[in-house]
């Protein structure tokens, strides 16, 4: 991490606790992060579960994400939830283009440019996801995947320095078990920072760019002591209010 970032730490709950628990979970993790005051907490439960969440969290430092939004304000789009709706529901943040929609629902690259556009422009703070498959990791392909993937959608965060997030979670690492090491993550996150400071200074020094993938309070302290590691999007261990907070208090201690 580096102290002129100020560290995020997301837990996406996937198709998990959309109903009561979910109150008891987000309610746990206000509990346990009350006194964090160096580091932003995210829980993004289901749609289902939002409004209870939010209520659940009101006056807490924590905020809440969805897990996916639909680019059209309003409309005949069955089963969507647009930005407006996320506004409405007093969700802030949003996670656009996840390893599991790209790979179950065909989620593209120009799919997550106008994800990332629409929520943008309903104020909503972004994290955008970006990662290699194990294949291409194997073939080298790493870097060039992830730019391709960062290409599609950087543009639009020109004059936006502070407009959310950045995850770099390779998908190989994603409910596995296994961590992309700290030099693994690292040279990825470069890489992004370095595409980011092309487009401008205030955009690379700003953006906080997330690990995620089977990142837990075992492996926290020395991936998120990373330089260019401002946080972690944590999928498995944000289900347990305890093993969350502890991700988050390896960041708050920087
Ligand atoms: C995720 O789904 O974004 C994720 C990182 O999952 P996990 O922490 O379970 O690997």
């Amino acid at each position: 991490m580096n102290p002129k970032r100020r560290p995020l730490i997301a837990g996406n709950w996937k198709m998990n606790h959309g109903g009561k628990t979910a109150v008891e979970l987000a309610s746990g993790v206000a509990k346990l992060t009350a006194s964090f005051d160096k580091v932003d907490v995210v829980v993004c439960p289901p749609y289902t579960a939002l409004a209870a969440v939010v209520g659940a969290v009101r006056g807490s430092r924590v905020e809440v994400g969805a897990q996916n939004v639909n680019p059209k304000p309003s409309g005949a789009y069955t089963g969507e939830i647009s930005p407006p709706m996320l506004n409405d529901v007093g969700v802030s943040w949003v996670i656009i283009g996840h390893s599991e929609r790209r790979q179950y629902y065909g989620e593209t690259d120009g799919g997550v440019a106008d994800k990332t556009r629409a929520a943008m422009e309903a104020g909503l703070r972004p994290i955008v996801c970006v990662g290699e498959l194990l294949d291409e990791r194997e073939r080298g392909e790493t870097l060039s995947v992830v730019k391709r993937q960062l290409n599609a959608f950087s543009s639009i965060l020109a004059d936006k320095p502070g407009f959310g997030a950045i995850a770099y979670e390779p998908v190989w690492a994603i409910g596995t078990g296994k961590n992309a090491g700290p030099a693994e993550a690292q040279e990825v996150h470069a890489m992004i920072r370095a595409r980011l400071r092309e487009i401008s200074a205030a955009l690379a020094d700003q953006t906080r760019i997330l690990y995620g993938g089977s990142l837990s309070p075992k492996n926290a302290k020395e991936l998120l002591a990373a330089p260019d590691v401002d946080g972690g999007l944590i999928g498995g261990a944000s289900l347990k209010a305890e093993d969350f907070a502890r991700v988050a208090e390896e960041a708050q201690r920087g």
